[in-house]
Order: structure tokens, then C-alpha cells, then sequence
């Protein structure tokens, strides 16, 4: 029996994978659930899935999850800090990490995941995008394994060779080819872009994810931090990392082949088929998610990404190009830039304006630990919110 802990249950991914591990309670029992506010959910979850521990960081909702629980009879124990996501974790009866937690604040946790050399399912794209070199090289000293849930980098995991001494010169890989859907604007004129709405950002015309995901799809910064997270998961150099529209998102990516052939992986939409990928790895477990009918779906279309009209692709790619802590700056700025265009400070085309601010204000330099990082994510953070304080409209 695998005991799985999920870092941040009550989300898009979470719920999706709590639907997997549902389907297969022979295999999969449930440790720990944190999440920060959705006391209800959790609630819900813990008496679905009876964690030995569950965590709301948010003051208001622990008590209220508390209080819940003992009024069900609930045997969970609730812990309330990030020290305790840190603990269930690294906890030694934990087998498996989802990190699902959004941003930045999943960064701690699934560090202390990696360091206690566990299997981690890895959602969170941000941690890698602000910390990708030091949790590479960790997760080699501690011998953790690392499989994506992210669609695109679990389909590339698919089609790559399945070999742990993967050496890309040796088995002819010569590019991957990362798939977007070009999110809901991807026939908009940039003039139109400057007045659209955040209810207008969050309809993906494919997916159904959370708020921060969904923005980010919108201004196709979500690509950008996919590309750099692809740079540090199959260790291939940005330059051979190129992405390609394509609206229907059912060819989730592709790694090109030094012969001439391409091999994609292709699904419905639905990130119970990456969750259950990365859960059985390298085997394959039921999903809930019906195959493919390509005669219903009738064509696949492809087109170019548009630097121009979507500046925040351009600006990952030329963080990526510099050293680890431009993407850390890049990530929190594009943070601070997400909420603020949530909370209608800012317009939606001052998002990739606030991060390029940042880009060129905070001075980027390597980092060493992961203090460091935490010390650029808090700087590019101060002065991005002051930023948006003077751009307020
Ligand atoms: P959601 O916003 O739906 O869920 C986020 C989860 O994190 C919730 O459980 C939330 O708790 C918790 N959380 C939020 N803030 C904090 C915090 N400060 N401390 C601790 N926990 C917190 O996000 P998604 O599920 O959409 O995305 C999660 C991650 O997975 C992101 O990094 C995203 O980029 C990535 N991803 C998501 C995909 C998707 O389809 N959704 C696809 C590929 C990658 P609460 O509910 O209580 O607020």
C-alpha cells in the first residue's frame, strides 16, 4: 500500500487526483491533506479519505477544521503550519508527494519532500522555475524520484526512451516540442487585449484548473514557466525546447528524434490521465478517462506562438537564457502581477510590463541556497507590489 500525501488537496489537482486514488484504494491510501483556506472541502476529504493528518495553514480555517472533525468523530489529526507540511512531507511513513500547491508557497514543502528522498508527483511548476538547479541537485544527492503531472512534461516523460541512464546524445533526442492551446485570447489583436476582463481570462476554452493556471494560460506565461520547467526536468538546453500552438490540446507534446521521427502523446484534455501516469509509473492504472475519438475530433491544427502579442513567452525564454535567479524573479513578479490583475489593479497587459519592471530592476545573480531564493522571491515581491501601486488605474 503506497501512503500518499497531497500538498494542496482541495485544489484543481488535488481533487483530480484524490478521483484517481479512489479508483484504486487497493493500491493507494491517503496520509496527509493540506490546504490553506477551503475548510469544507477538507472537511469533506478527510472523511472521505481518512488521513492520519490533515493541515490549513489559514489561522481561521484550522480551527474551524478542528472543530469540524471532532464534531464527525474524525481520528485525523490536524496540524496548522508550514513547519507541518514540511514534517508529513518528509515523514518516514510517506511514500508519495503530490505537490499541488500553487506558487510559490509549495517551494518549501516539496523541498523537504525531496531532501527525505521520496517519490514526488510534481504539479507545482513554480518550485522548479524558482529553484530548478538547487532541487535537481538535491533530489540527486537524496535519490528522490521525480515524475511530472504537469500534461505537457508527462507526455514528453511518455515519449521519451523509458531508460533511468537516458542520454539524449545516444538516443538521437533532438528537440521537444511543447503544445499550447493559446488560451482564450489566441485570436485577439493586442490593441483587444489591453480591455480584457479577468472573467474573460479565466474561461480556458480546454481546461477547467485553478484561478492563478488559468491567467497564466491566458498571458501564455503558463509556457514559458513549462519551457523552463522542461530545461530542468529532462536536462535538454532551452534552445531545443520550442512550443507550438495547438488549439484542440490533445497532443499534450512531442520530443523530436535525431532520425526524423516525432512521437507525441495524445488524450482528452483531463489531468486524471497525467495524475495516474505519474501515480503507476512506469506501469498503467485506469484513470476515469475515456480514449480518444479521433473521427469525432476530425483535425488537428498547429500554428506559431506570437512573442509580440504575448510578451510573457518571450520574457520566460530570455530568463531562462540567463542564470537561475532571473526565473525567480521572473515567477514572483508574475505572482504579484497575477493577483493584482485578479483584484482589477492593473490591466492585463501590464502583467508581462510588471515583470519585465522587475526583470530589469532586481539584479540577478547565481544562487546557492534556497535562503537565497526565498531572499529574491521576497525583494521582487516588494518592489512588484509597489509597482503596482504606482500603476494603478
Ligand atoms: P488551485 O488554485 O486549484 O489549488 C491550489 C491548492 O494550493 C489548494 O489546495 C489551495 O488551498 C492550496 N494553497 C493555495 N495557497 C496556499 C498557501 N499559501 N499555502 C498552502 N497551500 C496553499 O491550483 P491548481 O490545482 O490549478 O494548480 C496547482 C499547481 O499545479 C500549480 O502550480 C499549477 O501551475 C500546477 N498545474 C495545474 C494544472 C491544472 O490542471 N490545474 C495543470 C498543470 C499544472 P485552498 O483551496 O484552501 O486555497
Amino acid at each position: 500500500m503506497e501512503k500518499i500525501v497531497i500538498l494542496g488537496s482541495t485544489g484543481s489537482i488535488g481533487c483530480n487526483a484524490l478521483q484517481v486514488i479512489k479508483l484504486h484504494k487497493e493500491k493507494y491510501s491517503i496520509f496527509a491533506l493540506t490546504a490553506n483556506q477551503n475548510v469544507t472541502l477538507l472537511t469533506e476529504q478527510c472523511i472521505n479519505f481518512k488521513p492520519q493528518f490533515a493541515i490549513a495553514l489559514d489561522h481561521y480555517a484550522n480551527q474551524e477544521l478542528k472543530k469540524n472533525l471532532r464534531e464527525l468523530n474524525s481520528k485525523t489529526i490536524v496540524l496548522d503550519d508550514i513547519e507541518s507540511m514540511e514534517w508529513v512531507a518528509s515523514h518516514e511513513s510517506a511514500s508519495t508527494i503530490i505537490s499541488a500547491i500553487v506558487g510559490a508557497a509549495g517551494l518549501k514543502p516539496t523541498m523537504a519532500a525531496v531532501n527525505a528522498g521520496k517519490k514526488i508527483l510534481l504539479a507545482n511548476k513554480e518550485t522548479l522555475v524558482m529553484a530548478g538547479e538547487l532541487f535537481i541537485k538535491a533530489i540527486k544527492r537524496s535519490h528522490a524520484t521525480l515524475i511530472p503531472i504537469d500534461s505537457e512534461h508527462n507526455a514528453i516523460l511518455q515519449v521519451l526512451p523509458q531508460n533511468n541512464k537516458l542520454n539524449h546524445k545516444l538516443h538521437g533526442v533532438k528537440k521537444i516540442l511543447i503544445t499550447a492551446s493559446g488560451g482564450p485570447f489566441r485570436e485577439l489583436s493586442k490593441k483587444d487585449l489591453e480591455m480584457v476582463t479577468p472573467q474573460e481570462a479565466l474561461r480556458h476554452p480546454n481546461w477547467v484548473m485553478g484561478k492563478k493556471i488559468t491567467i497564466d494560460s491566458a498571458t501564455m506565461m503558463n509556457k514559458g514557466l513549462e519551457v523552463i520547467e522542461a530545461h530542468w526536468l529532462f536536462n535538454i538546453p532551452i534552445s531545443d525546447i520550442e512550443v507550438v500552438i495547438h488549439p484542440q490540446s490533445i497532443i499534450h507534446s512531442l520530443v523530436q528524434y535525431t532520425d526524423g521521427s516525432t512521437l507525441a502523446q495524445l488524450g482528452n484534455p483531463d489531468m486524471r490521465t497525467p495524475i495516474a501516469y505519474a501515480l503507476s509509473h512506469p506501469e498503467r492504472i485506469e484513470s476515469g478517462v475515456e480514449g480518444l475519438n479521433l473521427i469525432q475530433i476530425g483535425r488537428l491544427d498547429f500554428e506559431a506562438p506570437d512573442f509580440d502579442r504575448f510578451p510573457c513567452l518571450r520574457l520566460a525564454y530570455e530568463a531562462a537564457k540567463m542564470c537561475q535567479n532571473a526565473t525567480t524573479i521572473l515567477n514572483a513578479a508574475n505572482e504579484v502581477a497575477v493577483e493584482a490583475f485578479l483584484n482589477r489593479s492593473i490591466k492585463f497587459n501590464q502583467i508581462p510590463q510588471l515583470v519585465e519592471s522587475s526583470m530589469h530592476t532586481i539584479k540577478a545573480s547565481p544562487l546557492e541556497s534556497i535562503q537565497a531564493v526565498l531572499a529574491t522571491d521576497q525583494e521582487t515581491r516588494s518592489f512588484a507590489t509597489s509597482w503596482v501601486d504606482r500603476h494603478r488605474y
